[in-house]
C-alpha cells in the first residue's frame, strides 16, 4: 500500500485528472451502493457522501461555456452528463436522463455545450451577466473592544489580522469597520484620520437608539480597499480598548443585520466577527447562571440571528480570542450558529500573542472565496437525501438545496442517504449522484469583473450491489468515519456524552458481529482483524478508538473548545478530519492511507517521520539535529501546512528522547490519556463474542 509520491513522473491523462478532481470535490462512504435496505443493514456502514464544492480551483474565465448552453432534463432538471443515453428515433434526437430515466429532446442549437457536458463528469459554466448581481464584495470586520483579560495582546492580534486581510483583498472590494463594547462604534473610513460615530445601546431587549444608516450612509460605511487603504490601516491601527467590560454583541449584530436586510447591494459579503469575551449586555446576553451544560446554547437568540443572516445572504466568521488562563465560558455554544448556518468558520485562539490569527486570515482571503452559493444534490431513482451536516442552511422548500452565503476551498458538506421505497434499487445496476453548485466567484483574474456568477456541475456513477463483500470492498474508511462523527456529535448535543459513546461502541460491535455473520459466514470466528492490517475493518476500529478518546467525546472539555471542535469537524473534508481523530504517522515522502499505529515503537527507526494531527505537525527525526533547512522533510512540512485552512504548529523531536507531548500523541499506548488500544480491542472482542453468542442462541 505504500508508494513514494516524491518523484511521481508518470503521465496523467485528462481523464485521470478529471477522476482526481472529482475525488477532491465528492467522496462517498461506499463506492458500490447497496441495492436495498437489507443490503445496507448488512453492510453495517453509514451510506452517504461529502461535497467540498470549491476544492479544485475555479477554471479560467476564457475556458467557460455559458450556463444556458448545457441542456437540462425536462423532468428532473438534472444537467446533461456523460451517463445520458442519446437516441434517434424517427428523426427525433433525444437523450435519456441517467437520474430520472425520462427522455428530453436533444437541442441541436446547444451543440457546443451539450457535447462538452457529454464528455465531462465535471464542468464549469458562466452565468450570463444579466442574471448576475455584480455588486462589489463587502468585507466587514466587527471587533469586540471591551476591557477583557489579555486585552492588549488580543487587540494587537486583531489589528494584524485585519491588516493581513486588507493586504489579501483585491482592489475594488469594499471594507467596513465596526466595534462594540457598551456602545457600537461605526468608522467613517472616508475621513482622515477616520472618525468614529457611536450608537448608544440600552441594556435588555430595547436595542440601540439609532440605526446604522442614521449615522452613516452606505457609501461612507463601506469604502474601496484600494482607494482608501491608508485610512483603513490608520483606523485599524488605532483600535484601542474601551474602559467598559460590557459587550453588546447581540445588539451590534442586530444593527448590522437590519442594514444588510434593507440594502440590495450587500449580497456578496463576508463578515469577520472578533469576540474576546462573553456577550453580557444589550440583546442576546449570555448570563453566567443560564449557561446550563456547557455545550448547549443558553439562548436561541443567535440561532435566530443566523437565520436572518442567511436571508440577507450574509456570511459570518467567528474568531474567538480567549486567554488560555481564562476558565469561564465565553458562550460560544450560543453564537457558533452565526457561522454554522452561514457558511462561515469558527476559530478559537488561546495563545493571544500568536500571529496565527493573521496567518489564518491571510490564507483565507488570499484564496478562493464564493458568495451566494446554492448547492443542489440530485440522485437517481430509489434513494435520496436523508440528513445533511455542515455549515449551510437547508432551503425551507427544497430539502436537497443548500444555501451557503459564502464558502472557501475547505468548506465541506455531509449527506446521509436513504432508500425512498422498500424495493430500493433492486432493479438497478447503477446509481447516480449529481451536484450543481451555483456561486459568485471573487475574481482575481486581471481585466475581469470583480465578481462572476458560475455554475459547477459534477456527476458520479456508482455500481449497485446486494453483496456485502462488494459494498465493503471499496468503502472509504475516512469518509465512513467522518459521516459517523457527524452523527456522534449530534448525539452528544441531543443526549449525553455517555450515550454518544455507547452509540459509537455499539456501532463498531454490530459492524464486527455482522462481519462474522455475513462475510466469514462463521459465527464462531470473531477474531478481530490483525492490528497491522490496513483493511477497512482494521482502519475503522482504529478510527473509532481515536474518536472515543477525542476531545469531542469528553465532558471535561470546556464548552467553548467543544463548540469550536463541533464547528471544525462538521465542515472539514474526511482527509483532514481523520487527522484530528487519529493523527497520521508516516515516513516522510510516503503516502500510506492507513498510516502507522500510534505506538511509541512506531516512531523508532532511521527515517524522518511526520506525525500530523491537523493542528500540530510533528517531525520525529533519528538524529539529534532537526532536518536541514530547504531539505526534503522541510519542504514536505511546508506542503502539508499549505493544505489546510488553519495554520498548524510545527515541532521537531529526536526519536531517541521520550518527549511528553509526543508520548501523549501515541494514542495506542496504555496511559497516554486513558485506555490503550489493546484494552479497547480486548473489550471490543468480548462484546462481539457476547453478541455473536446471543445471535447464535436466537437462531437455534
Ligand atoms: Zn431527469
Amino acid at each position: 500500500m505504500s508508494f513514494p509520491n516524491a518523484d511521481a513522473s508518470t503521465e496523467i491523462t485528462s481523464e485521470d485528472a478529471e477522476m482526481l478532481e472529482l475525488d477532491l470535490l465528492y467522496k462517498s462512504s461506499l463506492r458500490w451502493f447497496p441495492s436495498d435496505g437489507g443490503a445496507k443493514e448488512r453492510s453495517g456502514l453509514p451510506w452517504g457522501f461529502c461535497v467540498t464544492p470549491l476544492a479544485s480551483a475555479p477554471r479560467d474565465t476564457k475556458d467557460l461555456l455559458a450556463a444556458d448552453s448545457v441542456a437540462r432534463c425536462d423532468n428532473c432538471f438534472a444537467y446533461l452528463n456523460p451517463y445520458a443515453a442519446l437516441n434517434t428515433k424517427k428523426g427525433r434526437e433525444t437523450w435519456r436522463c441517467a437520474l430520472c430515466g425520462e427522455l428530453t429532446t436533444y437541442d441541436a442549437q446547444k451543440q457546443n455545450g451539450n457535447r462538452f457536458a457529454l464528455d465531462h463528469t465535471i464542468f464549469e459554466t458562466r452565468v450570463s451577466a444579466a442574471d448576475t448581481d455584480n455588486s462589489p464584495p463587502i468585507f466587514l470586520s466587527i471587533v469586540d473592544v471591551s476591557d477583557t483579560p489579555g486585552r492588549q495582546l488580543s487587540l494587537s492580534a486583531i489589528r494584524d489580522a485585519i491588516n493581513a486581510q486588507i493586504e489579501a483583498l483585491p482592489e475594488g472590494c469594499l471594507f467596513g469597520l465596526i466595534t462594540y463594547a457598551d456602545t457600537v462604534g461605526i468608522y467613517d473610513l472616508k475621513t482622515s484620520p477616520p472618525h468614529i460615530l457611536r450608537i448608544p445601546v440600552f441594556n435588555g431587549d430595547t436595542g440601540a437608539m439609532l440605526r446604522l444608516e442614521d449615522v452613516l450612509p452606505f457609501s461612507q460605511l463601506f469604502v474601496n480597499v484600494g482607494e482608501y487603504k491608508e485610512n483603513i490601516i490608520t483606523a485599524v491601527d488605532s483600535l484601542s480598548a474601551s474602559t467598559s467590560s460590557m459587550r453588546a454583541l447581540g445588539t451590534c449584530l442586530d444593527l448590522v443585520l437590519d442594514f444588510f436586510q434593507s440594502h440590495s447591494m450587500t449580497k456578496n459579503n463576508r463578515t469577520s466577527l472578533y469576540v474576546c469575551g462573553r456577550p453580557n449586555y444589550g440583546r442576546g446576553l449570555i448570563t453566567a447562571d443560564t449557561e446550563g451544560d456547557d455545550i448547549s446554547p443558553s439562548t436561541e437568540f443567535y440561532r435566530h440571528q443566523a437565520e436572518r443572516a442567511v436571508d440577507a445572504d450574509m456570511c459570518i466568521d467567528v474568531y474567538l480570542l480567549k486567554d488560555s488562563k481564562e476558565i469561564s465560558s465565553y458562550g460560544l455554544s450560543s453564537y457558533k450558529f452565526l457561522s454554522l448556518r452561514t457558511g462561515g468558520n469558527v476559530r478559537l485562539y488561546d495563545t493571544l500573542e500568536d500571529v496565527q490569527v493573521a496567518r489564518d486570515v491571510y490564507h483565507q482571503y488570499n484564496g478562493t472565496i464564493s458568495f451566494q452559493g446554492l448547492l443542489r444534490a440530485r440522485t437517481s431513482l430509489g434513494f435520496g437525501i436523508q440528513q445533511t451536516f455542515g455549515h449551510f442552511s437547508a432551503d425551507i422548500e427544497f430539502r436537497d438545496l443548500c444555501r451557503i452565503p459564502s464558502c472557501d476551498p475547505y468548506s465541506t458538506l455531509y449527506f446521509y442517504l436513504q432508500f425512498v421505497s422498500v424495493e430500493g434499487m433492486a432493479r438497478n445496476q447503477e446509481a447516480y449522484v449529481q451536484l450543481a453548485f451555483a456561486y459568485t466567484l471573487l475574481n482575481r483574474e486581471p481585466d475581469r469583473p470583480l465578481v462572476e456568477r458560475r455554475l459547477r456541475v459534477f456527476t458520479s456513477r456508482h455500481s449497485v450491489s446486494r453483496s456485502m463483500q462488494k459494498v465493503h470492498r471499496e468503502a472509504d474508511a475516512s469518509t465512513v468515519l467522518s459521516l459517523l462523527t457527524q452523527k456522534i456529535i449530534r448525539s452528544s448535543l441531543d443526549t449525553t456524552f455517555a450515550e454518544a459513546d455507547l452509540l459509537l461502541r455499539d456501532w463498531v460491535t454490530i459492524l464486527l458481529t455482522q462481519q462474522a455473520e455475513y462475510v466469514t459466514k462463521n459465527m464462531g470466528n470473531v477474531n478481530l482483524p490483525e492490528t497491522t492490517s490496513d483493511s477497512l475493518l482494521s482502519q475503522l476500529i482504529r478510527y473509532v478508538f481515536g474518536l472515543s478518546k477525542n476531545a469531542i467525546m469528553r465532558p471535561d472539555v470546556d464548552g467553548d473548545r467543544w463548540s469550536f471542535l463541533h464547528s471544525l469537524y462538521s465542515g472539514l473534508s474526511p482527509d483532514l478530519l481523520i487527522r484530528c481523530i487519529y493523527p497520521q504517522l508516516q515516513k516522510v515522502g510516503f503516502s500510506d492511507r492507513a498510516g502507522r499505529p500510534l505506538l511509541f515503537s512506531s516512531t523508532q527507526g532511521s527515517d524522518d517521520l511526520i506525525l500530523d494531527s491537523f493542528s500540530h505537525i510533528m517531525i520525529v527525526h533519528p538524529d539529534q539535529q532537526p532536518p536541514e533547512q530547504g531539505g526534503f522533510t522541510r519542504r514536505e512540512v511546508a506542503r502539508l501546512k499549505s493544505q489546510r485552512p488553519m495554520t498548524a504548529k510545527v515541532s521537531y523531536f529526536p526519536s531517541s528522547s521520550l518527549d511528553r507531548t509526543l508520548f501523549h500523541m501515541m494514542l495506542e499506548e496504555e496511559g497516554a490519556g486513558g485506555e490503550g488500544y489493546k484494552t479497547f480491542t480486548e473489550q471490543l472482542h468480548q462484546e462481539v463474542l457476547k453478541m455473536v453468542t446471543a445471535k447464535r442462541d436466537d437462531d437455534e
